[in-house]
């Protein structure tokens, strides 16, 4: 029989660990049928890209479980012409999911390692509706704001106040809040001003940290 092409890995992948799972919403299943996965993990795991779980990435980083980006994706509710805040791009896979979801995403990531090579993914890929920078996430980007939706993809023990105030009236902001040792997903939404908070499942994500990371020693 003829090895599986990656299309039919993802597929399978989409069926057995999204589908099956519950999530639904046709355009998220689209989405992760079709973003290369494969491409935004490291060239030795690529036999991996599909398998149910994180994989790590540069700097001490992950690449999310495809469940939990699923997840993620169909919690904010993306009907297509949406502005997207992503804090903490790492690979830049979420990144590329979100831009077949929404009108517009703005990603932040705190590494400029993975930024520039999150960046040349997204470009190879064509993904012309994303901004991506390095910055401290934690802040936000007031000069963009405000957001429709926000997604937080590392663990924050609160929501922090900037990301709060940059969501617009009517908006949806997901991410994992809790300890570093877990944490619960977590939707507010954001009506008359008032969060209206909802979880959706257990989950373990690397911690948000605040500032930058120090430049290397010159050696
Ligand atoms: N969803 C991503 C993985 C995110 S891992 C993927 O599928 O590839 C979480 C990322 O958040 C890490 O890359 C980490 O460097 C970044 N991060 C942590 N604190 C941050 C901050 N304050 N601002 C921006 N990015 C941050």
């Amino acid at each position: 029989m003829a090895a599986m092409t990656d299309g039919e890995r993802r597929d399978r992948m989409v069926i057995e660990q999204i589908e099956r799972r519950g999530v639904c919403d046709p355009r998220v299943l689209r989405a992760l049928r079709e973003v290369p996965r494969e491409l935004f993990v490291k060239r030795r795991d690529e036999s991996r890209a599909f398998d149910d779980g994180a994989l790590p990435i540069d700097c001490d980083q992950t690449i999310s479980q495809p469940y939990i980006v699923a997840l993620m994706s169909a919690a904010l509710e993306l009907s297509g012409d949406e502005r997207v805040l992503e804090i903490g791009a790492g690979s830049g896979y979420q990144t590329a999911v979100l831009s077949r979801l929404a009108g517009e995403v703005i990603a932040i990531e705190r590494h400029d390692r993975l930024t520039r090579s999150a960046a040349e993914r997204l470009n190879q890929l064509g993904c012309a509706n994303v901004t991506i920078g390095t910055g401290d996430g934690m802040r936000g980007d007031p000069e963009r704001a405000p957001f429709d939706r926000i997604l937080i993809a590392a663990a924050t023990a609160e929501c922090p106040e900037p990301l709060w105030d940059q969501l617009a009236e009517g908006g949806i902001l997901v991410g994992p809040f809790g300890p570093a040792s877990g944490q619960i997903l977590k939707t507010l939404h954001k009506r008359d001003g008032k969060r209206h908070e909802r979880s959706i499942t257990g989950c373990r994500f690397v911690p948000l940290i605040a500032g930058l990371p120090d430049p290397p020693l010159p050696s």
